[in-house]
């Protein structure tokens, strides 16, 4: 018997737009262009078609599921626990489906989750960021791999995530990636942990090119340097340890002013700088992820498994969950309930 005939609310139809690069009316819903032409399988999928280009295709074309044979159910019921921090066997066992498609499916929310991201998070407007890395392995215990992430305190978005092995190229990619999504890259405080890759390639990716004049009119013209603008201010927040306890905490006013960093600080509600934000965003991506888990034999055997899990956590901490410390007074309590959940207006 099909238990999953399914009841699941469909998108409208005036959401979905054209898939064909080259009609007029690609990508743009609500233009009353489609009709469906067939439904399909037992999910009931649609199969639409438009009308000014003639181009057929199913709804879930460029969708995460596209071409997945599991009933819709299913895969979101493994989506959901993969990203519950469940193992990818767990959640296989869970959803009563094969390992394999567990794996596929991973591969896939991964891969539309990174996507997603690069789509949507453009042309950011933030006061400041905090940077961190986190420590896990793939393949065996020999083999670390890293994640990297940027955050922004005040909505707790994670705006850049990057992976591999912890380097100088890894905080590059990671900065690089962070100033590209920014309205503007000149005007922000970053706080960093003391990794000195920081504070030395944060002039090149953030700060302003100029060349300095040339001293006569002989010889070869000198290298491109960077202004820091009044705007802009990095701070690293180091902490130095006794064994595990942290003894004392050093802020180094790396690049920028100190009254910019003030400002910020005041913004944000701060009284010294800090990286309590991405700390705590550590901390929920850990349970999150099971490869990320600490202490435990749960990492995963493929590097490509991590990362795919990897972005389809962020995605599900971005995108889909409700964050705690967003919660708003409301003007009248319903019921027993006087504050609402973040990340909806
Ligand atoms: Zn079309």
């Amino acid at each position: 018997m099909n238990t999953n005939k399914t009841t699941l609310t469909r998108s409208p139809l005036d959401s979905l737009a054209c898939v064909n690069e080259r009609c007029e009316r690609y990508g743009q819903a609500g233009q009353g262009n489609l009709i469906v032409r067939k439904v399909y399988g037992a999910d009931r999928i649609r199969y639409l078609r438009c009308r000014v280009c003639r181009a057929e295709f199913s709804e879930r074309k460029n969708t995460a599921l596209w071409n997945t044979k599991v009933p819709e159910t299913k895969a979101i019921s493994v989506g959901e626990h993969l990203a519950e921090g469940c193992s990818l066997k767990g959640a296989a066992r869970l959803a009563q489906v094969d390992p394999s498609t567990v794996r596929r499916l991973n591969q896939r929310l991964g891969a539309h989750g990174e996507a997603f991201h690069d789509e949507r998070v453009q042309g950011i407007q933030i006061e400041a960021l905090e940077a961190d890395e986190r420590h896990g392995y793939a393949g065996n215990k020999e083999v670390p791999a890293w994640e990297a992430e940027l955050i922004d305190p005040v909505s707790k978005f994670v705006l850049s995530h990057v992976q591999g092995r912890r380097n100088e190229e890894m905080i590059r990619r990671l900065l690089t990636d962070g100033a590209s999504r920014l309205a503007d890259r000149h005007d922000l405080v970053l706080l960093t942990d003391g990794d000195a890759s920081y504070a030395t390639l944060f002039p090149a990716i953030f700060g302003q090119p100029y060349r300095p004049s040339r001293n006569g009119d002989r010889g070869r013209f000198p290298n491109v340097r960077f202004r820091i603008p009044r705007r802009l201010a990095h701070v690293q927040v180091i902490k130095h340890r006794q064994g595990m306890r942290v003894v004392n905490i050093e802020l180094r006013y790396s690049h920028g002013s100190r009254k910019r960093v003030n400002e910020a600080l005041d913004k944000l509600g701060y009284a010294t700088p800090n990286t309590s934000a991405i700390e705590r965003c550590n901390g929920t991506a850990r349970r999150m992820n099971a490869h990320q888990v600490r202490r435990s034999l749960a990492f995963s055997r493929r590097a490509d498994t991590k990362a795919a899990l990897g972005w389809w956590g962020v995605t599900v901490y971005n995108w889909c969950r409700p964050h705690r410390s967003l919660r708003q007074q409301m003007a009248e309590p319903v019921g027993k309930k006087s504050s609402s959940n973040g990340h909806l207006p």
